[in-house]
């Protein structure tokens, strides 16, 4: 199940001259052009990548701003788990643990959410993707991970969750198939199931807070700020209050604990290099 707008392909996307001659046999349209147009992003990460080196791997990105990330433990679990509380993440992330593959469209939410809504380390979302995607490659992971981030100096795309589930999952089909929770949870509410009355719950089976999380409340959401003199208006947009962080992230810390189990999981470019 996937939602609407994104397409499943090998690992191994077929090069562009298979593309231009099928469009010269067959027909050019709209697929060709954006599975072109990907594969240029692909390759835009290759050439980001020889020529930033190892700063992809940095805490402050390529464009080396120094923030602070909130170190609350919580947050990393309830995104690992796809238990945030919104289905788009939820659904996502689960997808990524129980197939190694998650689509763009849930990279890019995701990555938005644990970064720029709970402030959290990118570098730990990155490796945790690297340790689990089937299609994993270095340049690409890291270079949208670090784009995501907003840490190269470029544009920074704060996703609003609740529109792009909307927007790419109108009737609520890929939520449900992940997050089994809200199996009877109409899909004018599905994508914000906290907003349904006491009455709706029970009925749908579906009780905020036990059956389904609760999302995580606005107090404890937060954008990384500038840690350092200088910096300051790194981070763009969105109007949020920026949190009080306790300090420079632990960036580490959570990631023993799931590392422990796995046996044979691949050891991430952020161990490598760190
Ligand atoms: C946070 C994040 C992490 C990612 N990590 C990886 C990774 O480890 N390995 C990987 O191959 N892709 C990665 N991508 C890119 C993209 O999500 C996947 O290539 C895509 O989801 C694969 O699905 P598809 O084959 O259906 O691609 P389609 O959407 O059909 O695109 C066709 C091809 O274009 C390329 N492509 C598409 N989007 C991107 C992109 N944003 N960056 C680079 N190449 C792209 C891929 O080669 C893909 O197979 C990541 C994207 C994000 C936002």
């Amino acid at each position: 199940m996937r939602p609407t707008g994104t397409r499943r392909r090998s690992p191994s996307a077929a090069p562009r001259h298979e593309i231009r001659k099928y469009e010269a046999q067959r027909q050019a349209n709209k697929s060709t052009y954006w599975v072109i147009f990907e594969l240029i992003w692909r390759d835009f990460f290759r050439f980001f990548a020889l020529k930033h080196g190892n700063r992809i791997f940095f805490e402050g990105g390529t464009s080396g701003t120094p923030l602070a990330w909130n170190p609350d433990p919580e947050l990393w679990k309830r995104w690992r788990d796809g238990t945030t509380g919104l289905p788009l993440v939820d659904a996502n992330m689960r997808e990524l643990a129980a197939t190694g593959f998650m689509s763009n469209r849930g990279r890019q939410n995701v990555a938005s959410y644990l970064v720029l809504d709970l402030g959290v380390d990118w570098r730990r979302g990155a490796d945790y993707f690297e340790s689990l995607l089937l299609d994993y490659d270095v340049t690409s992971n890291w270079g949208n991970w670090v784009a995501a981030a907003g840490l190269t100096g470029g544009r920074v795309n704060h996703f609003n969750i609740t529109k792009q589930s909307k927007d790419y999952d109108a009737a609520g089909d890929y939520v449900r198939a992940w997050c089994p929770e809200l199996r009877n949870v109409p899909a004018a509410k599905v994508h914000e199931p906290w907003t349904m009355s006491r009455e709706e719950q029970e009925r749908a089976g579906c009780r905020i807070g036990q059956d389904y999380p609760a999302p995580v409340p606005a107090s404890r959401l937060g954008r990384p700020h500038s840690s350092g003199a200088g910096g300051g208006g790194g981070r763009t947009s969105s109007g949020r209050p920026q949190s009080r962080f306790g300090g420079g992230g632990d960036g580490r810390g959570g990631r023993g604990g799931r590392g422990g189990g796995g046996g044979g999981r691949r050891q991430s470019e952020f161990e490598r290099y760190q």
